[in-house]
């Protein structure tokens, strides 16, 4: 439930009204609008008894949110969310371009693809250090000496990092180097890391799993934004369907879905989705077309000899293709 505040209500007035909640045994938490304060309730079960609320100073009206999701619905906040991160804007209507290796493999690697990226205009570098593999056989990424090459590819290049945390005992060290935190498609429904993920200040890029429907991907994120952080991006990956053609069956229907229901903004990996380069960019095309606020993109210079996820990574001329593609589309 959001108990919406009169235009004119104090902070006073405010703090009475959450101090009843908590009361009540639940848990109040304000939103600062435009034109007026709502607090919303959380960690109720059930219905709840609004008549003590309704009568108190300060009060408007009282709103039922039926939707198990609150802090990240666009009933609680109308307004789209809009992060800034130094000179970047993701959900301000120009789509965000993050592109880059599946993996950090050397400082060398790192340093060539990110000044291609750069060179065509990406905005984010990605590239991973802690890397979740499927077999515990597979290259696991470099670490925190991967992190160190990241804060050069930073120094030297001006372009942000986002980097994966991949459980509760290195989300620690990546925030202290990380400008956005990744939380991937495996880690979805890691409760853990999701509420630890919520006590960082940086922004976390928060990855459907690919079993995962809208509604739990948003509960995904509640549980993060339910801790403070709302500095959160979504990102659409494909999921687990019957169809074999590609690795995973992009959704591109959850970008309009979640829209509807989510002030927060949501971004696209084709890569993953894909599992193969030559189909990335016509499904980049089609997440602009639907309204992404950007593209996840993995490139690397010699993909053949890549770590990991070499069969989909773009060659550097294909991402240059590729922004062209969504520069025109832009338009
Ligand atoms: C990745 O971004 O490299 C990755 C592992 O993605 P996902 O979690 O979507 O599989
Ligand atoms: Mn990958």
């Amino acid at each position: 439930m959001l108990v919406v505040m009169k235009n004119d209500a104090t902070d006073k007035q405010v703090q009475a009204v959450i101090q009843a909640i908590v009361d009540m045994g639940y848990q109040g938490v304000p939103i600062p609008g435009a034109q007026r304060t709502a607090v919303c309730i959380v960690g109720n079960k059930g219905e709840v008894e609004d008549s003590k609320l309704l009568a108190m100073d300060g009060v408007k009206e009282t709103i039922r949110v039926t939707k198990p999701y609150k802090l990240v619905s666009r009933e609680t906040h109308p307004e789209l969310t809009v992060i800034s991160i130094g000179n970047v804007t993701i959900g301000g209507g120009k789509p965000v371009i993050m592109a880059g290796p599946c993996a950090v493999e050397s400082e060398e690697q790192a340093l060539t693809i990110a000044r291609l990226v750069k060179e065509s205009g990406a905005q984010i570098f990605r590239g991973g250090a802690f890397k979740p593999r499927t077999s515990p056989y597979s290259f696991q990424g470099m670490g925190k000496k991967g992190l160190k090459i990241l804060e050069k590819v930073r120094e030297e290049t001006g372009l942000l990092v986002v980097t994966e945390a991949t459980d509760h005992t290195n989300i620690g060290v990546v925030e202290e180097y990380a400008d956005i935190i990744q939380i991937g498609a495996r880690n979805m429904q890691n409760y853990s890391l999701l509420r630890r993920a919520g006590h960082t200040s940086k922004p976390i890029l928060l990855k459907r799993g690919f079993a995962a429907t809208i509604e739990e991907l948003l509960m995904s994120a509640e549980y993060i934004m339910s801790e403070g952080n709302n500095r959160i991006i979504l990102c659409e990956r494909g999921i687990r369907t019957f169809a074999d053609n590609m690795r995973n069956t992009l959704d591109l229907s959850a970008i309009p879905s979640i829209k509807e229901v989510s002030h927060l903004p949501i971004v696209v990996d084709p890569s993953h989705a894909a599992g193969m380069r030559d189909y990335v960019i016509p499904l980049s095309k089609g997440a602009i077309a639907v309204g992404a606020d950007g593209l996840l993109v993995e490139v690397h210079h010699d993909p053949a000899h890549a770590l990991s996820d070499g069969m989909q990574s773009l060659y550097p001329e294909q991402f240059r293709l590729l922004m062209d593609e969504v520069k025109r589309l832009v338009k």
